[in-house]
C-alpha cells in the first residue's frame, strides 16, 4: 500500500551514485521474513515493493547484478550500487520485467507499507505483526491476495 504521492517514491544508494524513481505506486509490497532475506540484509526482514521494471526510472550509475544462491535453483539477482554496494532491488526467477525494490532505499521509506507478511515461520520472535495485514507461513497465492488492478498490471508484463 502507498501512503503518499508518487513524488515521494524516489530513492537511491548510500553514496548517491545510484538514483531511481518509481513512476507509480508499486503493485504490491512484501515484508519477507525468510532466512535468505535475513542473511542477505543482515536484518530481521526485507521490505520489497514489487513494481514493473518499466516504471522504475534509473538516474546516475547502473546497479550491478550479484547472483544469489537459492534453494529452488531459480535465479535471484540482487542489484547493487557499483561504488558503495547498497542493494537497491532484486530480480527473481529470471523475470526482468518486475523489480523488487528495497523500500529502505527510498528517500521516504515510510511512504510504502507492507501489504503482506511472508515466510512468517522464520520470523524473529520479537517482531509483532500488525492486525489486519495478511501473513503466511511461507509463500502465498497472489491471485487470492492481490487487488484485481495489480494482478492486471502483472499479467501485462508476464508473458
Ligand atoms: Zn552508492
Ligand atoms: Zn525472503
Amino acid at each position: 500500500m502507498i501512503t503518499t504521492t508518487t513524488e515521494k517514491l524516489a530513492g537511491g544508494c548510500a553514496c548517491g551514485a545510484v538514483r531511481y524513481r518509481m513512476t507509480s505506486a508499486p503493485m504490491f509490497v512484501h515484508c519477507c521474513h525468510c532466512l535468505d532475506c535475513q542473511r542477505q540484509t543482515g536484518s530481521a526482514f526485507v521490505l520489497n515493493a514489487l513494481i514493473e521494471a518499466a516504471r522504475v526510472e534509473t538516474l546516475g550509475a547502473d546497479p550491478v547484478r550479484f547472483e544469489m544462491p537459492t534453494e529452488s535453483g531459480r535465479p535471484h539477482g540482487i542489484y547493487r550500487c557499483p561504488q558503495c554496494g547498497t542493494a537497491v532491488w532484486s530480480e527473481y526467477g529470471g523475470l526482468a520485467t518486475i523489480r523488487f525494490v528495497r523500500v529502505g532505499t527510498l528517500d521516504d521509506p515510510r511512504a510504502v507499507v507492507p501489504d503482506v507478511h511472508i515466510y512468517v515461520r522464520s520470523k524473529q520472535p520479537w517482531v509483532a505483526l500488525p492486525e489486519g495485514v495478511p501473513a503466511f507461513d511461507a509463500y502465498y497465492d497472489s491471485r487470492k491476495v492481490w487487488p484485481a488492478e495489480s494482478l492486471e498490471r502483472r499479467r501485462a508484463v508476464i508473458r
